[in-house]
């Protein structure tokens, strides 16, 4: 899976690892690695920047920005003092720290679009599964200063061909409008009055929410409140022209784009701040079992101005990393093979010396791109070589004070067991022709 992989025994006296908190050890990092640099490139490709926010910020600006009812805010963040009595939260999302960010250093006063991505770890307290963790990772992408359907469909778009670059194959995309201005207020009202007599067949949440909130009535996860959900007024019958033409040009954009999706008025998404298009795309190989949703987003064009800046329209989507591993294909994110070589020191007299020497071909092999594995315990020669069999090399020099002496070390190609001596200074170009013989160039 990738991402799990402390799992298993527990840590020692007492030490383990906070549940829901992964680690990723080496062997399975090279995948985690390959979709994020996959993530980057195609974001740089549709013409997008990276940003770095800090892993927590002040309470506040969750509180305010994703809003008090939501599940993420009322029950899920990590929330803690700092010496300063000030509330600190570690980041539930990453689309508050952005908009954070972007009011601060005054990126409108720029003037144009702002096209930024992020790839990062997220905090939420929820109780641990398959697929939903505490501390799990996402990548996504924001755009500031454009309030047009075509940046919408171009990042669905993006969104979308990023999943499916990573072969999964069965991925489906939601869109919805949430309206703007007060279509959410006229929703909100009409859900009200639709589940204000069945109050009392919906979970305690979800009766305090008719007051407070009742469209996250519409996003809850209790079977109660799911079995009302199909009788509920649909918001797209309360769209206004303006809104209604956004949705249906987003709707050709997709068209013309030729990604796939389907309508689905039902969809609401867990945070408060979105307006107009949001969409949601899951995985429907049954992969993730219940976790089946691998990202979503839409357009929040009123957050700016809530956090206390001008007017921007604002539009983003984040998918979550541990998810697109599991749903991947272990061969789409398969590292390319590397062909390494190995040192080895061999003599008893002069270890020392013949060790150094050893390490410094080492470093000179490096230093021309080679990948060069040393077992700096220096064991016995065949210790040394169950190590470089272990780790996979292809070729080893053995360094050895007779050969020093000489100016040559043998060179030994592991799978025909061919050995030669070169001469100290050919080291590299031989290595260089061995490894490139063997597969694949070196680097
Ligand atoms: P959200 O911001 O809640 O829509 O989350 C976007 C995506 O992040 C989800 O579709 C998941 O893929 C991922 N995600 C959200 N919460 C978790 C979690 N607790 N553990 C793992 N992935 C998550």
């Amino acid at each position: 899976m990738g991402n799990e992989s402390s799992g298993g025994t527990k840590g020692q006296r007492g030490v383990e690892s906070v549940p829901g908190m992964n680690d990723v050890l080496p062997k399975d990092v090279g995948r985690w690695r390959a979709l994020e640099e996959r993530f980057r490139a195609q974001c740089e490709r549709y013409g997008f920047g990276e940003i770095r926010t800090p892993m927590c910020e002040y309470t506040e600006l969750f509180a305010r920005g994703i809003g008090e009812e939501t599940d993420v805010v009322a029950k899920e963040m990590y929330t803690f003092e700092d010496r300063g009595g000030r509330s600190l939260t570690l980041r539930p999302e990453g689309t508050a720290s952005a908009v954070r960010a972007y009011l601060e250093h005054r990126i409108s006063n720029l003037g144009g679009v702002a096209r930024w991505y992020y790839v990062g770890p997220m905090f939420r307290g929820e109780r641990p599964a398959k697929g939903r963790y505490r501390q799990f990772h996402q990548v996504g992408a924001e755009v500031y200063g454009d309030g047009g359907p075509m940046v919408d469909a171009e990042l669905v778009d993006l969104a979308y061909s990023f999943v499916t670059s990573l072969g999964i194959s069965q991925a489906k995309v939601r869109v919805n409008s949430l309206g703007s201005g007060d279509t959410k207020r006229r929703y909100a009202d009409a859900l009200r009055e639709y589940y204000k007599p069945l109050a009392e067949k919906l979970s305690p949440d979800s009766q305090r929410r008719i007051e407070t909130n009742p469209l996250r009535i519409l996003d809850s996860k209790a079977r109660e409140d799911v079995a009302l959900r199909a009788g509920a007024p649909k918001l797209m019958e309360l769209l206004g022209d303006e809104d209604r033409r956004h949705f249906d040009r987003v709707c050709s954009a997709l068209d013309a784009l030729g990604t796939p999706y389907e309508v689905d008025a039902t969809i609401i998404r867990g945070l408060d701040y979105y307006s107009r298009t949001i969409f949601e795309i899951t995985d429907t190989s049954g992969t993730l079992g219940a976790q089946d949703a691998l990202g979503g987003g839409g357009r929040y064009d009123g957050l700016i101005e809530q956090l206390g800046g001008k007017s921007t329209p604002a539009v983003g989507f984040a998918l979550g990393v541990e998810r697109l591993l599991i749903a991947a294909p272990e061969s789409s994110l398969a590292a390319p093979a590397v062909k390494s070589c190995a040192v080895f020191a061999v003599d008893r007299d002069e270890p020392e010396r013949v060790q150094s020497a050893a390490l410094a071909i080492a470093k000179e092999l490096r230093s021309a791109g080679i990948v060069v594995h040393i077992d700096t315990r220096f064991g016995k020669l065949d210790r040394q070589f169950q190590h470089a069999e272990r780790v996979g090399a292809s070729c080893a020099i053995v360094v050895g004070k007779q050969e020093l002496d000489n100016g040559r070390v043998e060179l030994r190609e592991l799978d025909t067991r061919r050995q030669n001596a070169v001469p100290r200074d050919a080291i590299v170009a031989k290595v260089t022709e061995v490894l490139a013989k063997s597969g694949s160039a070196p680097g």
